[in-house]
């Protein structure tokens, strides 16, 4: 069964609390907040998926809350639909300027306020999905690029703080354009898929990440990992390909890789300047793998 989506409900007369609760309870995990301050703390805390805000409060108003919540990371998307007494068009525009996704006054009609959560329940869901689909590559199923410059930010980030290592393998098919020239395009691209089923067999641990880098090469992201254990992974990431029978025209084959691995803690650099020198020498590792012969694994010099 699909996990039940959140609402934060957030006002300051719990009679309101309790009537907006009583309709949307059963379908959604409802948590309430009597008041500003206590509707940002639920918020920092919980995950949520949608937020009901009254606008006038004591404490804090819904503006002051909104404001609160897009300038910080974990609660800047998290959509907010206004529900207040105010009848001010200003009000409304200022709401729809801040960012909240809709607008609704009291008194309401239970029916509409629940189709306009549905409604947007909807559009959250199919906004995920995309997000979803744009991370990944559609061949072989594995995180594409574009999701490797999220992750890496988010990685980088944290590794600088925690003063962690960060290790990396780079690795590319041997010979993959002979494969294909022998076999045809559609078994090479059957290939590729095995290759990433055996590397996600491989790396499983929680926080470790496979990316297609694009064509035939892959990356390797290991966080928390130092290079002995880098190195380690690498050499069994080589050996379990080499020995993955790949099926073609109903005869097994086999491909290699090279690998180059490397291990790294941020320092200060600013993170996209450090990913790239980082990635040069995983690269440059990765092509004396094959100059030594392919089928092996070489570490980057610091
Ligand atoms: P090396 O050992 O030096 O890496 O040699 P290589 O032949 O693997 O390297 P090269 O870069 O010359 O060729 C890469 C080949 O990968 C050529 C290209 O057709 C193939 N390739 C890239 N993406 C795909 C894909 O999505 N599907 C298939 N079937 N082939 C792909
Ligand atoms: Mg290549
Ligand atoms: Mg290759």
């Amino acid at each position: 069964m699909a996990e039940q989506r959140s609402i934060l409900i957030v006002d300051d007369t719990p009679m309101q609390l309790k009537t907006l609760s009583k309709m949307l309870s059963s379908q959604y995990d409802v948590i309430l907040a009597q008041g500003g301050e206590e509707g940002l703390k639920l918020a920092y805390e919980n995950n949520i998926d949608l937020m009901l805000l009254d606008l006038n409060m004591p404490d804090l108003s819904g503006f002051e809350v909104l404001s609160h919540l897009k300038a910080s990371e974990k609660t800047k998307d998290i959509p907010v639909i206004f529900i207040t007494g105010s009848e001010s068009y200003e009000d409304e525009l200022e709401a729809l300027l801040l960012g909240a996704i809709d607008f609704i006054r009291k008194p309401f009609v239970n029916a509409i306020v629940n189709l306009r959560v549905e409604l947007h329940m909807r559009l959250i869901e199919q906004m995920r999905i995309i997000e979803r689909h744009s991370l990944i590559d559609g061949l072989t199923g594995a995180n594409n690029r574009r999701c490797f410059d999220k992750v890496i930010e988010r990685e980088w980030r944290r590794a600088l703080r925690e003063k962690e290592w960060i290790s990396m393998l780079f690795i590319d098919i041997d010979k993959f354009k002979v494969f294909n020239d022998t076999y045809g395009h559609l078994n090479g691209d059957a290939c590729l898929k095995a290759v990433v089923d055996t590397m996600q067999h491989v790396v499983k641990r929680g926080g470790d990440h496979v990316f297609r880098w694009g064509g035939e090469e892959f990356a390797v992201l290991l966080p928390n990992t130092a290079i002995e254990g880098a190195i380690i992974v690498a050499e069994e990431l080589r050996k379990a390909i080499a020995e993955t029978p790949i099926k073609c025209d109903d005869k097994n084959t086999y491909v290699t890789v090279s690998v180059g691995v490397g291990t790294i803690i941020p320092d200060n650099r600013d993170y996209i300047k450090g990913v790239e020198v980082f990635c040069t020498k995983l690269d440059k590792a990765l092509y004396r793998a094959k100059e030594n012969g392919r089928n092996r694994v070489e570490q980057i010099i610091k």
